[in-house]
């Protein structure tokens, strides 16, 4: 492989609650690679897995690392630690200068920031106590349909819209635990699937518009996070909060890019 030039390496990391992230930059921030790791190993093992392959393929004379997320603390091949808010934001202004506001969807938890006009984060509100307005409750109610969670969005859609024609229903709960007790209610009742996937992406954009309300946030607003490729819940979201969401780009890695940014 062709050798790159002295110390254009910069590595971010984003060691996150269900998934491992990397964005390698090189000369003029542009980004050389990403990687995903879900194995769901150890973070430290991730961390050291992807630097010893970053510098196997790369063979750059030095390699920078900043980590964030869940378990940045601890990634040992990373000389600095930043918050998730901090890199979300940096990432995110680099791709889309004009973003004022961010919401932030994973595994494990939901983040909305609020920018100033010149980038530095101005508010930000979180849930990581509640799994209801996160990944893990989509995963939960597609594994119950039989889905992949890649699946999900097009099997509702690409809407979260109650079809007309069917009786009017919706998630309750602001429990994972109880809104699966009502799935499973909703499913007992000959609810259709597609239907009652759809109630469950509606009460996740009903947690996230309170987040989105508790900063202020203000467009242009922009979506990342593994669960911004769920398109019927951005629709769902925007619905909800009547604010524009648009999906950043490499909207999973934006974390990991304000990472690299810093190293
Ligand atoms: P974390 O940083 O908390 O580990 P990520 O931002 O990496 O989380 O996102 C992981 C979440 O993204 C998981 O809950 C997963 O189900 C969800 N996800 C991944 N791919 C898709 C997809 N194609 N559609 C919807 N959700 C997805």
């Amino acid at each position: 492989m062709e050798r790159l030039p002295l110390s254009c390496c910069r590595l971010g990391l984003d060691l996150g609650s269900t998934a491992a992230k990397a964005v390698l930059l090189g000369p003029d921030d542009g980004i050389l690679e990403t990687i995903l790791d879900q194995s769901g190993r150890p973070p430290a093992e991730i961390a050291d897995d992807i630097a010893r392959a970053v510098r196997e393929r790369h063979a750059p004379d030095s390699l920078s690392t900043v980590a964030t997320g869940y378990g940045r603390a601890l990634a040992q091949t990373a000389a600095r630690k930043i918050t998730e808010i901090t890199c979300h934001a940096r990432g995110v202004r680099h791709l889309h200068p004009d973003a004022r506001s961010i919401l932030d969807i994973g595994g494990q938890d939901a983040k909305a920031i609020r920018l100033s006009r010149d980038g530095s984060v101005e508010d930000f509100a979180m849930n990581d106590r509640c799994a209801a307005g996160t990944g893990s409750f989509l995963e939960v109610a597609a594994r119950r349909y039989r889905l992949d969670i890649g699946e999900v969005s097009d099997f509702c859609g690409g809407t979260a819209e109650q079809d007309p024609e069917t009786a009017s229903f919706e998630i309750s709960s602001t429990c994972v635990v109880f809104a699966e007790s009502e799935l499973v209610s909703l499913n007992a009742r000959g609810t259709p699937p597609r239907e009652a996937l759809r109630a469950v992406h509606r009460a996740v954009a009903r947690r996230v518009a309170l987040l989105l309300k508790q900063v202020g946030a203000d467009a242009p607003l922009y979506f990342t996070g593994g669960v911004a490729r769920n398109s019927a819940l951005r629709a769902a979201i925007e619905q909800t909060t009547g604010l524009p969401l648009r999906t950043a780009s490499h909207a999973q890695f934006t974390g990991a890019l304000g990472a690299a940014l810093f190293a």
